[in-house]
């Protein structure tokens, strides 16, 4: 407690100095470097339903976004910043961005606006478009955004792949995909023309093989496990923890479409066994004015989780070092 109170001292100093929070933990410990993570959720301070999108912050600058999904507001967000890499980890709307908000905060945390398309091109490509970053995807994946890239103007080699068992380094951070016990078909919309009404009429989607999960890898030597929709699987147990010993986790607790409270806590205690979990994808009111809601999934996951649960409240950074201990914003 003694450290925390200490850095609370030193983050009220700097406060009154009027840096941003990411500034303050990089100054108050600059021998404990640390990734920091900001939730780019529906409404500030809050955790909401269709919160997915994460910006991690490697020590050494470099900013990926995973899972963009319809709360960030395309490519001109200003909360953005720079995004040198985007992650998807599979073609559902609510991850890759069939739709988004209009402009950050529009809409009300229990009735999201959705209320922009982002067909056919998704909102992950906009961004990348916009921001120049590269898309680092697993499975098949990448074919297909090198082509939403190449259509628009953007360059198709941008799409990067990092399939299972082997990992790509992008800006310091390397990245690996994982199993996720998922599906992952692509919206007929996506495809468009004849064949797209075709197989829209038929009720078939289209095809980039397996969902995923991702492996993270950062400079300071932190790895994060970031879930995806996932069903339970012994990989979390065999390859997420055994090989890559991932010590912060995000884990999807929405229950229905993947894990739900009770499966995801089962997933973090006994298989991959993190030092802490970014609770995401509740698919319901997670928080009420920053205060996670009473009877909530969120609530469920915390209790049942036995190491400390972060809940991603949009627009509040957090900071871990490389054991996965939250040392600032949490
Ligand atoms: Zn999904």
């Amino acid at each position: 407690m003694k450290s925390i109170h200490a850095l609370a001292a030193a983050g009220a100093l700097l406060a009154m100095l009027a840096l941003p929070a990411c500034v303050q933990t990089a100054q108050t410990n600059p021998s404990n470097p640390t990734v920091k993570v900001t939730p780019l959720g529906g409404i500030d301070g809050e955790f909401c339903p269709q919160d997915r999108a994460l910006v991690f912050e490697d020590p050494n600058g470099t900013r990926i976004l995973y899972d963009p999904g319809r709360t960030v507001a395309g490519g001109g967000d200003p909360r953005l910043g720079t995004i040198d890499i985007i992650l998807v980890s599979h073609m559902h709307g609510d991850h890759v961005g069939n739709a988004r908000n209009k402009a950050p905060n529009s809409g009300s945390c229990a009735s999201p606006d959705m209320s922009v398309s982002s067909m056919p091109n998704s909102n992950a490509v906009d961004i990348a478009l916009a921001k120049k970053s590269k898309i680092v995807t697993g499975s098949e994946m990448p074919p297909f955004f090198a082509a939403k890239l190449k259509a628009n103007g953007g360059n198709p080699a941008d799409s990067m792949l990092a399939r299972f068992g082997g990992s790509v380094t992008v800006g310091g951070v390397r990245i690996a995909t994982v199993t996720a016990m998922h599906s992952n078909g692509v919206d007929p919309e996506y495809i468009g023309g004849e064949l797209g009404k075709a197989m829209k009429d038929a009720g078939i989607a289209g095809d980039v093989g397996l969902a995923t999960g991702y492996v993270l890898r950062f400079s300071n030597g932190l790895v994060a496990y970031l879930s995806g929709d996932t069903g339970i699987t012994a990989d979390q147990d065999r390859v997420v923890r055994d090989y890559y010993r991932a010590k912060l986790a995000v884990m999807n607790i929405g229950d229905g479409f993947s894990t739900g409270p009770a499966e995801a806590a089962y997933v973090m205690n006994d298989l991959v066994k993190p030092a802490s979990v970014i609770a995401s994808h509740a698919n319901e009111v997670g928080t009420i004015a920053g205060k996670v809601r009473a009877g909530s999934k969120t609530e469920a996951f915390i209790k049942a989780a036995k190491m400390p649960v972060h809940v991603p409240l949009s627009g509040k950074t957090m900071a871990f070092d490389a054991g996965g201990v939250c040392t600032g914003g949490c």
